[in-house]
């Protein structure tokens, strides 16, 4: 077993670092949030008074944090040139395909291997050991990578070189993102023809129109197996992180000179619902409720609804 720094410990990195515990690596935890430090501690790993503390006779190194900035600070600050140059270097983060690149030419400038590695999955998943990892780096440093991102997911796929799995992330996120809306806005017009939504489902998951916002995802309470819609859209893949994750989408596209109007009125959207009508917390299929228009922003939210098709 391994000594394993993990460095941010909130909802998808404080399962992470526990189920390395579990598999018996030593694991080495830091966070800047104590109350995040004290539960890992409790589940298994040591605390760390630094990221650099963490790293510095580390095997291997796991980042979970909130965004690209994040990931250079701490990689630039506290990883490259204070880990030991042995260590396989693993950045879990969702963040900008740029960045993630980038990191990785500096720490391979340095003589490390290192992946970006994001994942595909919420908290359950992280807590259950049961993510997806999308895995972008030189053969090399996947093979590194590959027995650690083992304990904590049920599929570990090479996506390609460095960036990815950043890549594939957020491709499948902004087909995510789309789906789900037109999912939603095809329930809500059947219904106005009046057809039953069970009625609809049945046709249309065995029909053309047939995807997984659909059938494994349904954003109509009731219909399908049971999804955040059943429990008012609590739980789940918050709409903030998907709009997240399509403004990478759409921040790539533009630097790949990539024609996606479908991710960008997806954005658009997420952005009405998530910033400007109070949405951000609910699950991404809540969406629907802005969409059939029965949605109440909560009070303090910044504007009344505009009409749909107005420009935000
Ligand atoms: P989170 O905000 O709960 O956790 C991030 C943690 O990083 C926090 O505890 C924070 O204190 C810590 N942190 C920030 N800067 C730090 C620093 N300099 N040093 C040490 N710790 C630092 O976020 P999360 O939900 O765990 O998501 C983490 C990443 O996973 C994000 O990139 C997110 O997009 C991605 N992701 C999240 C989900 C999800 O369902 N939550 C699903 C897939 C991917």
């Amino acid at each position: 077993m391994a000594r394993v720094a993990f460095i941010g410990l909130g909802n998808m990195g404080g399962g992470m670092a526990a189920n390395l515990a579990k598999a018996g690596h030593d694991v080495r935890a830091f966070d800047l949030s104590e109350a995040a430090l004290a539960k890992a501690e409790e589940r298994g790993c040591l605390r760390a008074a630094s990221a650099g503390e963490a790293v510095k006779d580390a095997e291997a190194v796991v980042t979970m944090l909130p965004a690209g900035r994040h990931v250079r600070d701490v990689y630039e600050s506290s990883v490259i040139g204070i880990a030991p140059t042995s260590a396989i270097l693993m950045d879990c983060s969702t963040i900008d395909v740029a960045t993630a690149r980038e990191e990785i030419a500096k720490a391979e400038a340095k003589g490390y291997r290192m992946v970006d590695a994001p994942v595909s999955g919420g908290i359950a998943a992280a807590e259950g050991g049961t993510l997806t990892f999308m895995v972008g780096g030189s053969p090399e440093a996947f093979a590194a990578a590959q027995p650690f991102l083992d304990r904590m997911g049920k599929a570990v796929i090479h996506a390609g070189a460095a960036g990815a799995g950043q890549a594939a992330k957020i491709c499948n996120n902004m087909l995510l993102g789309a789906s789900m809306i037109a999912t939603c806005e095809t329930f809500v017009l059947a219904q106005k023809l009046g057809l039953d939504p069970q009625t609809f489902f049945d046709i249309s998951s065995k029909a053309s129109g047939q995807n997984w916002s659909m059938t494994s995802y349904c954003p109509v309470p009731g219909v399908g197996p049971e999804t955040p819609a059943d429990r008012d859209y609590q739980g789940g893949f918050a709409a903030a992180l998907m709009l997240k994750d399509l403004r990478l989408a759409m921040e790539a596209a533009q630097s790949a000179d990539a024609y996606t109007p479908m991710g960008a009125y997806a954005e658009e959207l997420y952005t009405r619902f998530a910033e400007k009508l109070g949405g951000a917390g609910k699950d991404f299929s809540g969406i629907i409720k802005m969409i059939d228009d029965s949605w109440t922003p909560p009070a303090g939210s910044e504007a009344p609804p505009p009409p749909l098709g107005a420009k935000v």
